[in-house]
């Protein structure tokens, strides 16, 4: 691949230096800009733009809120051992997962399952990177946050709910772990935002205006509330998450989370709740192990003989063109963070 005029073409190592570097110029800390720029970037290495680079302008708005931590400094407590805590210490919620992640992989690989806890953390990134780096280290992993309450329930007339993301990572030995990672709400707000821009109707289905009446304006719906996917079942698994990832582990709800937030447009700060099981250890006890595995794999196998795909299987083939010829980035994009540089002259 080589540039052409609407993309250029970087190395990872260029990449992470752009990324970390602008983060860092607008004052983050060197372990917080780290650990965001590596899954901004790994995102965008594998072609998932609408959580790559581009999230990189609205850091500063993030930043700029009154109880931002630049200097975030999340310590890391074995609550019990299935229990693992971290408190972001309202920076960006990258670096508390990274430190959770060992003692969460230990403790999960040994007891069979654990928890990780994250607490009071600024989270806009996509949520795959964190149960792949679970399922490479051979457990299954499990992730799931709040937003802010733009989602109305199924039935309902006006937000209750967040857009609530979950991810999934099962570990298959020789081959990349099965990855899935989506939002609970029918599209995702962005998209929305997209179709008003562009002047076109959404989908039926995706929203509701201020009345609470069904509408296709994105305009109307962006200014009412979205619905989930998948009706009520949509419904009931983003109030599980927002119970699960709020309240169970003492964290604020979508609703509380949009409060925090003050008007400030910062990506929204809450809790993050991600869990790892050893998928092995049940099996192994009732001398099953190798069955339970091959069953696994029978069931993808399945899925793909079938001529379906696998969720993460798109990622993967982007990710080794990535790896092969470089990382494409949209020239506007590029040309926009280094002017946004503090540093930056005009002209
Ligand atoms: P999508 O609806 O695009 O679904 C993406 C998932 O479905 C991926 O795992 C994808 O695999 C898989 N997939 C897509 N098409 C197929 C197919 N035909 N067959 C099998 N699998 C398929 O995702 P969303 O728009 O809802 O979410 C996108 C991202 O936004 C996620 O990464 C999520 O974490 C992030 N997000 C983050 C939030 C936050 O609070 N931080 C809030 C909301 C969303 P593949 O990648 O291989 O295509």
């Amino acid at each position: 691949m080589t540039d052409n005029r609407d993309e250029i073409i970087l190395s990872w190592e260029e990449l992470l230096d752009l990324a970390h570097g602008f983060l860092t110029a607008h004052g983050l800390s060197e372990p917080q800009a780290r650990a965001l720029a590596g899954v901004l970037c790994r995102s965008e290495r594998d072609g998932g733009r609408s959580h790559g680079l581009q999230r990189l302008p609205g850091t500063l708005e993030t930043m700029a809120h009154p109880t931002f931590n630049k200097h975030a400094d999340p310590t890391v407590e074995e609550l019990t051992p299935a229990i693992i805590h971290v408190d972001a210490d309202y920076g960006f919620s990258t670096l508390a997962a990274e430190r959770g992640l060992p003692l969460l992989v230990a403790n999960a690989r040994r007891l069979g399952i654990a928890i990780l806890a994250i607490n009071n953390g600024f989270h806009s990134t996509a949520l795959w990177p964190i149960v792949e780096d679970i399922a490479v280290q051979g457990l299954a992993g499990l992730s799931m946050n709040p937003t802010h309450d733009w989602v109305a329930p199924a039935g309902g007339t006006g937000g209750a709910l967040g857009t609530n993301p979950i991810a999934f990572a099962w570990p298959r030995p020789g081959h990349p772990p099965y990855v899935f990672d989506f939002a609970t709400s029918a599209a995702a707000r962005a998209d929305i935002a997209l179709y008003r821009q562009e002047g076109r109707q959404i989908p039926s289905g995706w929203g509701l205006d201020r009345e609470g009446q069904p509408s296709t304006d994105p305009a109307a719906v962006l200014a009412g509330a979205m619905l989930p996917f998948g009706g009520h079942k949509g419904s009931a698994l983003a109030t599980m998450i927002e119970l699960l990832a709020g309240p169970f582990i003492a964290d604020r709800t979508s609703r509380q989370s949009a409060q925090f937030d003050q008007q400030a447009k910062a990506a929204p700060c809450h809790g993050e709740l991600i869990l790892a099981f050893n998928p092995t250890l049940i099996g192994a006890a009732l001398g099953k192990e190798g069955e339970s595995q091959d069953a696994a794999e029978d069931l993808f196998a399945r899925i793909e003989q079938q001529g379906a795909r696998l969720p993460g299987s798109r990622r993967y083939a982007i990710r080794e063109q990535s790896n092969a010829r470089g990382i494409p980035i949209r020239r506007a994009l590029h040309e926009k963070i280094i002017s946004m540089m503090p540093d930056a002259r005009p002209g």
